[in-house]
């Protein structure tokens, strides 16, 4: 039996980044600037240059940097925000958070990503039902590949809806050359070290481009912080990003375009070598993904990973269960007629290791894996 291959590997990205992180890591201590440094503020600056436009606010997780645009809109009780429910919780928790309510949204079959026939829907439900107010949607870049903006946005502008993109697994991706940013009034990030870009602890970000909106931001990020320090404007958070996880990640942002086609590379080299075997990803016309997850469908999923086990290929599955099929969710209200394509890929997906230092012979022993299986 072959030795198990690694479904992520940040030991490799650590050796090839390890000169340069310890040396920004060592400046920061012997600085002692360890709260707001000034690492922090050049990260926001060259995360907003990586995107292409915007502003960026750093913060203390992914999760926060979602929160931190809701509660700056006002979103709270009474009001409705559509979200996917194949997602990690996060992007209902946090509406749920702010006092909203989540309107669960169905996928599109093939990109797994907010499906946009399904979010018009939920919006006339809500609408004509008039128990809830239609505030926002938070469309999900779901393993890399950024949502179907263009299709998305004019529905949420139409319906006079704010627009954010959970971009946690997705920043650096681009659709037509451009962030998810471009269409949307919010993007977020994680930098949660399992994520494309990943530091050595939680993290995240948020980016808009109305300096209104950043101001307000800014303040929810440190307590409601008024125009001086212990004057309150607001109800706020505590969610400031650590000055050593800034040097971290400005370190891996230097290479990170690279890694993103070091991805790629392991993307089409797994799309030749499966063939029709499996269902490969499906990425929209004019998308880079950035590759968090390279995730495949099969039939007979339990013994289709027993036996890539068996041939030293670990596999992971994004997500077993949609959130809205969980306890606290389950009360909230779904897009008609229910998330039939959610339900049904959920018991059908499973994720390949996939990271930017696989060799020739991990991508090799993968293909061999997934192509021997009912051969
Ligand atoms: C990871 C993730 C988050 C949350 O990020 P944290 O940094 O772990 O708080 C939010 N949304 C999605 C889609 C994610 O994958």
């Amino acid at each position: 039996m072959p030795d198990m291959i690694s479904f992520i590997d940040l030991k490799a990205q650590r050796a090839r980044l390890k000169d340069q992180i310890d040396t920004a890591v060592m400046k920061v201590l012997e600085e002692g600037r360890y709260i707001l440094g000034p690492e922090v503020t050049e990260l926001e600056t060259r995360l907003a240059e990586f995107a292409g436009m915007g502003r960026a606010l750093s913060c203390a997780n992914g999760t926060d940097a979602i929160l931190i645009p809701l509660m700056a809109w006002g979103i709270g009780p009474g009001d409705a925000v559509f979200v996917p429910a194949f997602t990690f919780a996060s992007t209902a928790e946090v509406v749920v958070l702010a006092g909203a309510s989540p309107i669960f949204v169905d996928i599109d079959p093939d990109t797994y990503n907010m499906s946009p026939d399904s979010l018009a829907a939920a919006i006339a439900s809500v609408s004509e039902a008039g128990e809830l107010t239609p505030k926002a949607v938070i469309a999900v870049d779901l393993f890399g590949q950024p949502a179907n903006y263009p299709a998305l946005a004019p529905i949420a502008r139409n319906a006079g809806l704010k627009l954010l993109s959970d971009c946690a697994q997705a920043y650096g991706s681009t659709l037509d050359g451009k962030a998810s940013l471009n269409w949307a009034d919010a993007l977020t990030v994680s930098f949660y070290p399992a994520k494309p870009l990943g530091g050595y602890g939680d993290g995240g970000a948020v980016l808009c481009k109305d300096e209104t909106l950043f101001a307000i931001m800014k303040s929810v990020r440190v307590h409601g912080e008024g125009a001086e320090r212990y004057e309150y404007a607001r109800i706020g958070l505590n969610s400031r990003l650590d000055t050593l996880q800034a040097a971290i990640l400005l370190a891996k942002l230097s290479v990170f375009a690279d890694e993103i086609h070091m991805r790629q590379r392991v993307a089409d080299r797994y799309k030749v070598g499966f063939g029709n075997v499996v269902k490969t990803p499906h990425v929209l016309a004019g998308a880079q993904s950035t590759w968090a997850q390279y995730t495949i469908e099969v039939d007979d999923r339990d013994e289709f990973r027993a036996h890539l086990a068996e041939q030293g290929v670990p596999s992971a599955i994004y997500y077993p269960i949609p959130l809205h099929l969980h306890e606290p969710y389950a009360g909230y209200p779904l897009a008609p007629p229910g998330l039939p394509v959610t339900e049904a890929v959920a018991h059908r997906v499973v994720s390949l290791p996939m990271h930017p230092d696989m060799s020739d012979s991990d991508i090799d022993q993968v293909i061999a894996a997934v192509t021997s299986w009912k051969a």
